[in-house]
């Protein structure tokens, strides 16, 4: 496995990056410059770290070929013929937003930017990753459909990035030791039923939508047939709720988490990523309400509701980023929710340096103080791990995430 070099950001000091970054809408990612700002991707592990008992401590009690991953995104630009594209503004400086947003995922995943490189050294890198697990641990790589029309069309200028089930389902027969693959399917192109179909036959373990940029209404009597198929399938629903700050989107409020009340009616299974932990939804339950609760109080008043107990439940993807741990405190404390709790990681996030801030959460009492260094310094070596071993030491009054938040292989046996 070749090491990526660290990915630079020619042209762009700090400052001027971080005002950009600022600038870019990345204000609302909350951002902390205390760790530095670049992954500085330093490749394997060293003997010290790799030997730290604190390591052999995050994996106590878990058998790790049921601990899955569940939220891992894969990103190129098509340079290997994989057919990965990301929106071209991304790569146009005076597109400032798209161009830093771009930046930072390239440097976060430890790509080498230059042309023929960007695809295979994001899974080179990937790779490596999963090696230096324990065997047996598998990430979920997600597709990601077009956004699309009315009629299902694709809207490829307003689309931030495509990644083909084709592409991502090749990935996991090529490496079955490692990946398993979700699906992405718009319910609203005319071939979505046997594109379901054709997943379920791959060995798709899931299906991923991303509402408020693939321009997707969770609540669109429209979609009912393909909730009855899904059902029908026992293939879940990963679906992304709660503001999503996207660069290019369709409205916030394709996010509500009141809008699944549709797929959850129709006996779908559904992950709600994130547990919808950013941004305030319209109430939709109650005509003329004029307040606005928070996604994350719509997401608990839904999990609070017997009737979906069988089959709404959360992914804790991202939920250490500062600007949403706010929700940390609750989903440790909800003991009777871990069973209905998944870790993902959110791939390549947690290898934003400056997204979570490890001090910080030390100083609410959320991390133990001396796992800070460690952590510090596991997230310029691996991304996966970082995530890992810190979703594993997160606390609040004693108590952490079950066992069973981390053992999720058994939730995707269909
Ligand atoms: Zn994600």
């Amino acid at each position: 496995m070749t090491r990526a070099p660290a990915a630079p950001l020619p042209g762009l000091r700090r400052r001027a990056l971080l005002g950009a970054a600022a600038l870019a809408g990345l204000g609302g990612f909350d951002l902390s410059l205390r760790d530095g700002l670049l992954n500085q991707c330093r490749g394997e592990l060293p003997a010290s770290l790799r030997d730290d008992p604190r390591l052999r401590d995050a994996w106590q009690g878990l058998d790790p070929a049921k601990v899955w991953d569940t939220h891992v995104h894969v990103i190129g630009d098509g340079d290997s013929g994989s057919g990965l594209w990301f929106n071209p503004r991304m790569s146009r400086p005076w597109h400032l937003q798209e161009y830093v947003r771009r930046k930072i995922y390239i440097n976060a995943a430890c790509i080498d930017d230059r042309a023929g490189r960007v695809d295979l050294s994001f899974m080179d890198h990937l790779l490596a990753q999963c090696q230096a697990m324990p065997a047996g641990f598998k990430t979920l790589l997600f597709a990601f459909d077009w956004a699309r029309d009315e009629h299902g069309a694709p809207l490829q200028e307003v689309s931030t990035y495509h990644a083909s089930d084709e592409h991502i389902g090749a990935l996991a027969a090529k490496y079955p030791q490692h990946f398993e693959w979700v699906a992405s399917v718009h319910p609203h192109d005319p071939r979505a039923l046997d594109r379901l179909d054709a997943a379920v036959a791959r060995g798709a373990k899931a299906l991923k939508w991303l509402p408020t940029a693939q321009n997707i209404d969770p609540a669109s009597p429209r979609i009912d047939r393909f909730y009855a198929k899904l059902a029908s399938l026992k293939l879940p629903l990963i679906t992304h709720a709660g503001d999503e700050q996207a660069v290019i989107g369709f409205g916030e409020h394709l996010g509500n988490p009141l809008r699944l009340r549709r797929p959850l009616g129709a006996g779908v299974r559904v992950i709600v990523a994130h547990c919808a932990s950013l941004g305030h939804g319209e109430e939709l339950d109650a005509q003329g309400v004029a307040t606005r609760p928070s996604n994350f109080d719509l997401f608990v008043r839904l999990m609070d509701e017997p009737q979906y107990r069988q089959t709404l439940y959360g992914d804790i993807a991202a939920v250490a980023q500062a600007n949403r741990a706010d929700v940390v405190p609750t989903l440790l404390s909800r003991r009777d929710w871990q069973p209905r709790l998944l870790n993902g990681s959110d791939y390549p996030l947690p290898g934003v340096v400056p997204l979570i801030d490890l001090r910080k959460l030390a100083a609410r009492g959320l991390l133990a103080a001396d796992r800070v260094e460690l952590l510090r310094q596991l997230r310029h070596h691996n991304a996966l791990m970082f995530d890992f071993v810190l979703k594993r030491s997160l606390a609040f009054n004693g108590q952490r995430f079950a066992n069973e938040v981390f053992e999720t292989a058994p939730f995707f046996a269909r």
